[in-house]
C-alpha cells in the first residue's frame, strides 16, 4: 500500500475495501461483516478439474479483493486471502496433506510490461502466500516466452490457441526426486493460462503436477465481466 493511503486511513477512518462502507474495526481492508462473509464464500472453495484448487468461488466481495491486489498496489491483499481460505485446514487443506511433499509453488509469470506497470507479480504473491501457509517454497520454473494479447473477451478455444505457446519452463540442473509442482495464480476461467504452464513442463516431467488459485470464475461470467468492468484491460 502506498504510504499516502496509510496516512489517509490514518487521519480521515478507513472504508471497508468489500462493502465500502466506513469502519474502525478493520482487520485491516475489511468490516466485521465482510470478514464473516468471506470467511463463508471461503467454504464454496472449488476444484474446478482434478488437478486444480480456487481458494474462493468469483463473487461480488472476492472481485472486489482481487481487484485491489492486482490494480489498487495492494499485495498483501494475497496473504490475506490465503489466511482467510481453508488452504491448511478444510477441504482444501485435506486435499493438500495428500499430496507429495514439499510442495512446489510456481507463480505463473507476468508480462514484462505488465511487471513494471504494477512493480510486482501478484500470482507470485499467491505463491509466497500459500508456501508460507503450507510449509512448501516458491519457484519460479516459468517463463513467459511470447506476447499475448488480452484474454478476457477471448473465446475458449481462442483463448488456449492464444496461450498455448507462451509459456516455457526453466528447471534447476538438479530437478528434486519428489514432491508436487503447483502452479500458482489469481484467477480461474477457462483454465487455459494454467492448463499452458502445465504443459510447458512437459509429458516427462517426472513430478505431480497441480493448480491453485485464488479465485473460481464460471466461464460464461467471465466474459459478461469484461463487458461490466471492461476497465479491467488485458488480463494476462
Ligand atoms: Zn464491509
Amino acid at each position: 500500500m502506498r504510504w499516502i493511503e496509510n496516512v489517509e486511513r490514518f487521519v480521515f477512518g478507513a472504508e471497508c475495501l468489500g462493502c465500502g462502507k466506513a469502519s474502525e474495526r478493520l482487520d485491516p481492508w475489511l468490516c466485521p461483516d465482510c470478514v464473516r462473509e468471506l470467511d463463508r464464500e471461503a467454504e464454496e472453495c472449488r476444484c474446478p478439474t482434478a488437478d486444480a484448487y480456487s481458494l474462493f468461488p468469483m463473487r461480488p466481495l472476492t472481485r472486489r479483493l482481487i481487484h485491489a491486489l492486482k490494480y489498487k498496489e495492494i499485495p498483501g491483499m494475497a496473504s490475506y486471502l490465503v489466511k482467510h481460505s481453508r488452504v491448511v485446514s478444510g477441504m482444501l487443506g485435506a486435499e493438500l496433506s495428500l499430496l507429495p511433499k514439499p510442495l512446489y509453488f510456481v507463480p505463473v509469470p507476468l508480462h514484462r510490461a505488465r511487471f513494471r506497470e504494477r512493480g510486482y507479480n501478484q500470482a507470485e504473491k499467491i505463491a509466497s502466500a500459500l508456501a508460507v501457509a503450507t510449509g512448501g517454497c516458491v519457484c519460479r520454473w516459468l517463463k513467459r516466452k511470447t506476447f499475448v494479447v488480452s484474454q478476457t473477451k477471448l473465446s475458449k478455444g481462442e483463448r488456449e490457441r492464444n496461450v498455448a505457446d507462451a509459456f516455457v519452463s526453466v528447471l534447476p540442473r538438479e530437478l528434486p526426486s519428489r514432491g508436487t509442482v503447483i502452479v500458482t495464480d489469481d484467477v480461474y476461467t477457462t483454465g487455459a493460462t494454467t492448463g499452458a504452464c502445465l504443459d510447458a513442463f512437459g509429458r516427462d516431467f517426472p513430478l505431480m503436477l497441480k493448480v491453485c488459485t485464488l479465485v473460481y470464475d464460471e466461464p460464461a461470467s467471465a466474459v459478461a465481466d469484461y463487458v461490466a468492468d471492461c476497465q479491467m484491460e488485458w488480463d494476462v
